[in-house]
């Protein structure tokens, strides 16, 4: 069965521009991931033409593309921090997985940067497929670095579903363009990020540019590192707020996360 992908634009969206993103690009993608786009067969992916401009939005400035799930906790909570588009579009959706891609992806038509962004967040639904168990995991850390308010773009850059969504990425975008001009769409991010004073977007495509692909990667087993590290310390942390009769926005989403994860 193969994966069905359907395009939404938001409304407001010049539909007749739905070409701009080119659907042989994401055939083309998906296909990229090798034997593992067998995970991605029989799933209905819904990619949302968004109007949003991540960069100002509350939550998760600078995200270029950002994964919907259905039935998580990140699915009841972020979206409601972020924008009335993100909830009224999950609201509506039976999709299992909607990838929201930011208006910067809509307004530059460069193929390899819509393919560093969508191979991206279609990496992040095969990990949700494949392991639950890490993604829940990869949810309550998430939520514990936010309440420790420990959160910034460089840890969230770091987390392992992070890494290796950027590492697949890079993989494909690879295969795709070849090295040389990946490498050098690289190189002009960079150098516009740093002529344009936007920090943000120039240590994104410099940390992007740092990965290693010779060396391996095992999210999952990071993951497990961290869970080892952090584990106690968060049983204290929910003991406390179970305790307690008014928690704080923070606390009650580490919870939510918490019980999430807890209830296989
Ligand atoms: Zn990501």
């Amino acid at each position: 069965m193969s994966t069905k992908i359907v395009f939404h634009p938001s409304p407001g969206y010049n539909a007749e521009s739905e070409d701009d993103l080119n659907r042989d690009l994401v055939i083309k993608i998906i296909d990229g991931f090798g034997k593992e786009s067998s995970r991605l067969s029989g799933q209905d992916v819904l990619i949302y033409f968004g109007m949003l401009s991540c960069r100002y939005s509350i939550g998760l400035r600078g995200a270029l593309g950002i994964l919907g799930i259905k039935n998580t906790p990140t699915y009841s909570n972020v979206y409601c921090l972020i924008s009335g588009e993100f909830k009224e579009t999950s609201n509506k959706s039976n999709f299992e997985f909607i990838i929201y891609l930011s208006k910067n992806i809509r307004q530059d038509d460069n193929k390899i940067f819509q393919t560093f962004t969508i191979a991206h967040e279609l990496q992040h639904v095969i990990q949700y497929i494949h392991s639950k168990n890490t993604y829940k995991k990869h949810l309550l850390l998430y939520r514990y670095f936010y309440f420790k308010n420990e959160m910034n773009k460089q840890r969230y850059r770091n987390l392992p579903s992070e890494i290796d969504s950027f590492r697949k990425a890079k993989v494909i975008a690879y295969n795709l363009f070849g090295k040389e001009e990946c490498d050098q769409f690289l190189e002009e991010k960079i150098i516009r990020g740093n002529a344009n004073n936007d920090n943000d977007s120039k240590s994104y495509w410099e940390n992007i540019k740092a990965l290693d692909l010779n060396s391996s990667y095992n999210y999952e087993e990071e993951y497990s590192k961290l869970w080892n590290e952090y584990e106690n310390t968060i049983e204290n942390e929910i003991a406390r707020i179970e305790k307690q009769n008014n928690s704080k926005s923070e606390e009650k989403d580490l919870l939510e996360a918490y019980r999430y994860f807890k209830n296989n």
